[in-house]
């Protein structure tokens, strides 16, 4: 649309959702689903919320206005404006779909003092039993869980605090009578939702209450193998593959964003039961192929012997896997590298390494963790005496993300102040530490290396190059 036709009357926002992240010098992050998001500069922000904030009070505002009051060009408003539109997020000429009183639930601003994403383990109660499952020591722990009537304050006070993508799983989630009130709860607070399940009781009522969640909800279904024996095994639960198989194919049949996550383990790491298994999710159409080794904690660790592996046990399959990645749009495939970032690397050695992480913690964006008692923690891998914050039937969700701040700055875990040899390593600049809990339960301490990291960079930069697949031993566990 051009400049001059643009009628600002019947400009609106179109129903995705969306969360405004206010950084302290003004910048800005706009989340937008689940997945997308936009950094904005400061002239970008300021424009965005004053739309926001005139949009909810009224639909009638023009360019000149716009320009006069934010002290900026004409034509420098109507260009960011046109960008939101091509990017769906403005729409132009046409009745206003939401009315200004609902604009509240599409879109919510945030302050940067609030912690993005927190994993909720709404459940300790599993009915498979995988050999790799690290949260299997949470259904020893005692105390009671979160009552439904606990559980829905607990989402008022996560809302409260700015977190902006929620992870729920356990255990298995679905195992808890209350999860759709849960996750209407979130809903209503616009939080963006990932919903962790082994896709074992996902029924046709399930997903019926589900459906109407569909714009901020993912759901993410866990299978190692299209083959009932090996998945079986693997799951704890005789008969479990051909139910998952069938209940992905009916998320699918109900359009709801579905990621598959696959754990590479002794059992199932060989080229034919992956290559059968992406076959399966091109065909379906998944929107997200999730694939991760396993990891040396809970199970996982007490199996390493049978079950565990690294990238350099098997580089056919993991050159496979990256391979496919870089080749295949949909399932979008987030393995160990992404391809585009390392040819990053190659290019100008300057580029984001943080997919090599485990998880986001360390990333310095704000991440807490709940498990099902109630207790928080800024890392579930780390011993307790190093993480765990409070309680949330003691203290509201803030207080405790402001002394997680306080009393975890997780010095150990952060870019500035790692183990002496991250230091002088070369590696440093993509690895940046690795993860402190694989080294701690690898090597015995903090200090050391993340052998599981640096072991992906070496197999990346081999297949960078094309080595493959010729390579040289790093150290054992
Ligand atoms: S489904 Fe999840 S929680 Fe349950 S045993 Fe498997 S890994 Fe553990
Ligand atoms: S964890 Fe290992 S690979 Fe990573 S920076 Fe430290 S020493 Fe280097
Ligand atoms: S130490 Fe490892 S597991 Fe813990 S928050 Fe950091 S990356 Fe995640």
């Amino acid at each position: 649309m051009r400049q001059a036709e643009m009628n600002l009357e019947n400009l609106t926002i179109l129903p995705s959702r969306m969360i405004l992240r206010r950084n302290a010098d003004n910048f800005s992050t706009l989340f937008l689903g689940n997945d997308v998001r936009y950094k904005l500069n400061n002239f970008a922000t300021d424009i965005l919320k004053y739309l926001i904030l005139k949009l909810s009070e009224d639909f009638k505002i023009t360019l000149c206005e716009m320009s006069s009051e934010l002290n900026q060009p004409i034509n420098s408003v109507a260009t960011f404006i046109e960008e939101l539109e091509k990017l769906g997020i403005l729409g132009f000429n046409f009745k206003p779909i939401m009315p200004p009183q609902g604009l509240g639930k599409r879109i919510r601003c945030v302050d940067n003092k609030s912690p993005i994403s927190l994993e909720w383990l709404i459940t300790g109660c599993c009915d498979s039993n995988c050999c790799y499952c690290i949260y299997d020591k949470y259904r020893m722990e005692n105390g009671k869980e979160l009552s439904t009537s606990e559980a829905l304050s607990l989402v008022r006070e996560i809302a409260d605090s700015g977190v902006i993508n929620v992870t729920l799983s356990g255990g298995e989630p679905l195992l808890r009578k209350d999860i759709v009130e849960i996750i209407r709860a979130f809903y209503e607070f616009g939080i963006n939702i990932r919903l962790d399940t082994n896709g074992i009781n996902l029924t046709k009522r399930l997903l019926d209450n589900l459906l109407s969640f569909q714009d901020t909800l993912k759901i993410s279904i866990s299978i190692d193998s299209l083959d009932p024996e090996t998945n079986d095994k693997i799951r704890g639960f005789v008969g479990c593959t051909s139910r998952v198989i069938q209940n992905i194919a009916k998320i699918k049949d109900y359009g709801i964003y579905t990621n598959i996550s696959t754990v590479l383990t002794k059992l199932n790491a060989n080229i034919p039961t992956m290559i059968k298994l992406c076959n399966f999710l091109v065909d379906i159409k998944v929107e997200e192929w999730t694939i991760a080794f396993v990891r040396p904690f809970g199970k996982g660790w007490d199996n390493w012997e049978s079950i565990g592996l690294f990238a350099e046990d098997v580089p056919e399959l993991t050159f496979k896997l990256m391979d496919l990645s870089k080749e295949i749009n949909r399932p979008r495939i987030n393995f160990i590298a992404n391809p585009a970032s390392l040819e990053q690397l190659v290019q100008d050695n300057n580029f984001n390494f943080q997919f090599l992480r485990i998880c986001e913690d360390c990333q310095g964006e704000g991440f807490l963790s709940v498990k099902p008692t109630g207790d928080i923690h800024t890392c579930l891998f780390l011993p307790n005496h190093l993480t765990k914050v409070g309680n949330v039937r003691e203290a509201s969700v803030i207080d405790l993300w402001n002394k997680a701040k306080r009393t975890f700055p997780l010095e150990h875990l952060s870019f500035s102040s790692m183990a002496e040899k991250c230091l002088s390593c070369p590696y440093l600049v993509f690895c940046k530490g690795g993860c402190r809990a694989n080294a701690l339960q690898t090597q015995g301490s903090l200090n050391e290396c993340d052998i599981l990291t640096r072991d992906r960079i070496e197999i990346a930069k081999l297949w960078l190059s094309n080595g493959r697949p010729e390579i040289k031993n790093l150290s054992n566990i």
